[in-house]
């Protein structure tokens, strides 16, 4: 043999020995079931588990599967950290801040009231520390959390009287959860827990005086407007409302390298059309809405002060006795003073005058 053909078999000969075991290895058939807290009929928000799934499923050839089940199905809505925790499923799809009754801190990955937009939360989860920060919190949990889907800003629910003070507020039963319930309650409101399908009725019959869901497109599935005439905006406990894919961490760390960057990937594109798709189903159904009777109403700017106070009363005292809240709290309250200063100009500027000013008009 000559040289350079010893040389050519040598390579050959070592590039099989390594390519055939490490190809059989990094193609494996994965199935992994994810627990959704959303019902199917919230179609944009539940289709954010199934744009994932499409997508790392095409990426990696069909040979990773992830079978997607509406809450209840496999695991109940708010189960699914103990579920993704205890590995009963592999994943989940929610909104941390359904476990704000855990820690406070679960709050920061959703929202909290007045908080971020959608654009300012995507800057600070992936380049302002944020997600960095939900990770090292949600270790405790056994869990890797990616960011998966936005609302953008909610609309502030559905009033069957018309509100004008903050006196209004007293005693007045709203539905509305977590923490923008609590800041209620320091309004004078009587916040109550009630399920997306019960409200309906308890708007109709006056068991509640208001409700809040998400935005005209959601609202509209659910018939508020024939139960309550006053549609207020905007819903400044969220200000963005930012779903996510929790993954067990040690299935995770098991996943092969090209595995995980097919999802975190499909995760990435979860999370911007689920927002693309609601800015382009909110306008018609808030047009026949309006069409249909609905009162638009801004919120009275004294009310918005008051809320606001009442919040940041709320996450200083949180941050006074709770450690893991404090921890992200002191960053993204700098991230947030920063961020909002530099939308005050261009953003802000542009939106203001393209909102207001049609083309054509002197
Ligand atoms: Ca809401």
């Amino acid at each position: 043999m000559n040289k350079r053909r010893f040389i050519r078999s040598g390579i050959a000969a070592t590039a099989a020995a390594i390519s055939l075991p490490a190809l059989a290895q990094s193609s494996p058939n994965v199935r992994w079931r994810l627990a959704s807290s959303f019902p199917k009929s919230l179609d944009t928000i539940y289709g954010g588990a199934e744009v994932l799934s499409k997508r790392v499923a095409a990426i990696t050839g069909g040979k990773f599967q992830i079978s997607v089940h509406a809450a209840g199905e496999l695991v109940p809505a708010f189960g699914v950290v103990d579920a993704v925790q205890g590995n009963s499923v592999e994943c989940a799809h929610t909104a941390s801040y359904y476990f704000v009754g855990k820690n406070k801190a679960f709050g920061f990955e959703t929202t909290l009231p007045f908080g971020l937009n959608q654009r300012q939360q995507n800057a600070w989860m992936y380049y302002g520390g944020g997600l960095p920060l939900v990770r090292e919190f949600m270790k405790e949990y056994g869990i890797v959390s990616f960011p998966g889907g936005n609302t953008g800003v909610q609309m502030g629910g559905w009033f069957r009287k018309e509100i004008k003070t903050v006196q209004d507020l007293k005693g007045l039963k709203m539905r509305i959860a977590g923490l923008g319930g609590e800041v209620m309650t320091r309004l004078g409101a009587v916040p109550q827990q009630i399920a997306g399908g019960e409200i309906y009725q308890a708007l109709e019959k006056g068991t509640i005086d208001a409700a809040e869901w998400v935005g005209p497109y959601d609202d509209e599935k659910l018939g508020f407007n024939k139960v309550a005439p006053h549609y207020y905006y905007p819903g400044w406990w969220e200000s963005n409302s930012m779903y996510s894919f929790y993954v067990n961490s040690k299935v995770w760390d098991g996943l092969p390298k090209d595995y995980q960057a097919a999802f975190e990937a499909a995760a990435a594109e979860a999370n911007i059309d689920m927002m693309a798709e609601y800015d382009f189903k909110n306008p018609p159904a808030l047009r026949r809405l309006v069409g249909g009777g609905t009162k638009l109403h801004a919120y009275p700017v004294e009310m918005m002060k008051a809320a606001q106070n009442a919040a940041f009363e709320l996450y200083e005292e949180e941050a006074s006795k709770n450690p893991a809240f404090r921890k992200m709290y002191e960053p993204w309250k700098k991230f947030r003073a920063e961020i909002m200063l530099w939308h005050r100009f261009a953003e802000s500027t542009y939106s203001n005058f393209v909102l207001n000013n049609p083309p054509g008009k002197a």
